[in-house]
């Protein structure tokens, strides 16, 4: 029998106002400004997914898909100290991929279906989703192509998600036009990607700067979470309160 599970975030707070944490058989999605800990968040998810299940864990292997080429197996190994894991082997569970471009990160995709028949996975991060498309796609002219495109390549997201009782997180930019997102009313920022991107991701949550070190989450659009905010920190261990 397949359940569904909850990935925690390494921050109370914030798994509190996500009932848990970002969850299986789902496509979710962070977006906010650079340095808010979209890249740290999926550090710190690469250790969590592999918790036992008594810990609260998916006690399941992950895989990266990095577009930015931001993410650092390196990373984890002090976050795995900090949950108390073997460093050695959660790195051997992260399945890394780097994508060169979006036709390359949507092959990368296509081509673990054998891995992920093995059962064994129970999170795929993408880092960042749009980035690639982005480049790829600059024209004015290009913009339906690369919708198109997209639309693809996330519909390809929530299969594998649904199929496979994986919890899908995706990381997204914000729009570089501040009026204009200060006009849609989300904050002053709004994710790229457009309706496209918006129908595919049952959860959405912001991240902005606070006070001092301090990050805020904010969850926009949730099927089961009321609109609600929480705060966190960035540390050595990863996503913490
Ligand atoms: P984003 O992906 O949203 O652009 P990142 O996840 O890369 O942001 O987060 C960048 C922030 O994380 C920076 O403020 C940086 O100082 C902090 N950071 C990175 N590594 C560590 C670490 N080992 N300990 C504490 N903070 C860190
Ligand atoms: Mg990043």
């Amino acid at each position: 029998r397949r359940t569904c599970f909850k990935i925690r975030t390494g921050s109370d707070n914030w798994n509190k106002i996500l009932g848990g944490g970002f969850e299986s058989r789902s496509v979710s999605e962070v977006y906010g400004e650079f340095r808010c800990g979209k890249t740290q968040l999926f550090h710190t998810m690469s250790v969590t997914a592999q918790l036992p299940r008594e810990e609260g864990g998916a006690a399941g292997k992950v895989i990266v898909i990095d577009t930015e080429g931001t993410f650092r197996p390196e990373r984890l190994i002090a976050i795995a100290e900090r949950f108390k894991m073997d460093p050695e082997t959660v790195v051997d569970n992260v399945l890394y991929q780097r994508a060169r471009n979006s036709e390359h990160q949507h092959e990368i995709l296509c081509g673990m279906t054998a891995d992920l028949a093995t059962g064994q996975y129970r999170l795929i991060m993408v880092d960042s989703i749009l980035n690639l498309f982005r480049g790829d796609y600059q024209g004015r002219g290009e913009l339906n192509e690369r919708q198109q495109k997209l639309g693809v390549h996330l519909r390809k997201l929530v299969e594998v998600a649904e199929e496979f009782n994986i919890a899908v997180v995706m990381s997204n930019q914000v729009q570089s036009d501040p009026g204009a997102a200060m006009f849609a009313g989300m904050d002053g920022r709004k994710p790229v990607g457009g309706h496209v991107m918006a129908h595919a991701s049952t959860t959405r949550v912001l991240l902005r700067k606070g006070r001092g070190d301090e990050r805020v989450a904010k969850v926009m659009d949730s099927p089961d979470c009321p609109e609600a905010e929480a705060t966190y920190i960035i540390t050595n261990g990863g996503i913490n309160d």
